[in-house]
């Protein structure tokens, strides 16, 4: 049986260095690090993520505005709060929560925010950055998975890694991420052909694709570890993976759960990266 994971535990401990180095921060500068984080609309799975995102300041003693703006507010309107922000001494990372409704244009949003502020890391200022290897910020879920690997001891160099998914948000960064750190990286999509075999060769596989308990044991490596980032809803509401736990964890040496595995990281990563703006502010 393959060791699990503790995406809760990791990120508690990652929360309370952050709340230490904030504390001398605050001693040191007079001010918090400061995060806004803009809503729009009534999206109640973005509500959530919303409150949790600001009870995770309070936890880590940031500073905190929340935004939560009506449905039919205009991209003027928004850029206008987004120029506010970038002007604010007390603001140091702005998150615009996303999907935004359909009438709002997201990339318009992406780029205004001050790179300098976009904790996301979504800017293609800061994607360059992380391409080259010279970030000021790390994409909050591929890096909320590295911080999973480094604090389980796993070595990453020379490794063969598997990042299925390719999006701008998790696959694509998170194979970045893994060249970084040396592994021999292969990233897979809705094209890839021969999907299993590909995911057999890998000793590191992660899982992105959002579709519940696709990857099953005969995907797996023994011995593999299985990062599992996807975040699906069953039926009956509970929250599932990408990966079949059950008949995977048995074969795998690691496995992330769903829930209590990358999920709590991301967050997390988010507070890191606010540390780093604020730090990087004066
Ligand atoms: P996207 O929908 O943007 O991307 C999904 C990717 O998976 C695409 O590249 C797509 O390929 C690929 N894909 C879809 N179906 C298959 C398939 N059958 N075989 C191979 N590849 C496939 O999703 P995200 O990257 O935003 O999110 C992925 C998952 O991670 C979701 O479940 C999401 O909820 C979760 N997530 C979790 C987070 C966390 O904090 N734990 C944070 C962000 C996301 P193609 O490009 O060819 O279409």
């Amino acid at each position: 049986m393959a060791n699990i994971i503790d995406g809760k535990a990791i990120s508690a401990a990652i929360r309370a260095e952050i709340k230490e180095s904030t504390e001398a921060f605050a001693k040191e500068y007079g001010f918090r690090p400061g995060l806004a984080v803009i809503i729009v609309g009534e999206d109640p799975a973005s509500q959530v993520y919303v409150r949790n995102k600001r009870r995770a300041c309070e936890e880590v003693g940031f500073y905190s505005e929340a935004y939560e703006l009506p449905a039919e507010t205009t991209q003027e309107e928004l850029n206008a709060l987004v120029d506010k922000l970038n002007a604010s001494d007390k603001i140091h990372g702005i998150l615009c929560q996303l999907p935004l409704p359909k009438h709002l244009d997201e990339n318009e949003v992406i780029m205004r925010i001050d790179p300098k502020k976009d904790v996301d890391a979504f800017h293609p200022t800061n994607v360059g950055k992380i391409m080259i290897g010279d970030y000021s910020f790390l994409p909050c879920t591929p890096a909320g998975v590295m911080a999973l690997l480094e604090r389980s001891g796993i070595e990453i160099s020379g490794k063969e890694c598997v990042v299925v998914g390719r999006s701008n948000i998790v696959g694509k960064p998170q194979a970045m991420l893994l060249l970084h750190s040396h592994g021999t990286v292969t990233v897979c999509h809705s094209r890839t052909k021969n999907l299993a075999e590909v995911c057999r060769r890998a000793d590191i596989l992660v899982a992105a694709i959002g579709k519940a308990d696709f990857f099953t044991a005969d995907m797996i490596k023994e011995g593999a570890v299985v990062i599992d980032v996807g975040m699906n809803r069953r039926a009956d509401g509970k929250l599932t993976g990408d990966v079949d736990f059950e008949s995977v964890a048995p074969k795998a040496s690691y496995i992330t759960p769903v829930p209590g595995g990358v999920g709590p990281m991301t967050i997390t990563m988010l507070m890191q990266n606010t540390l780093t703006a604020a730090k990087q502010s004066v």
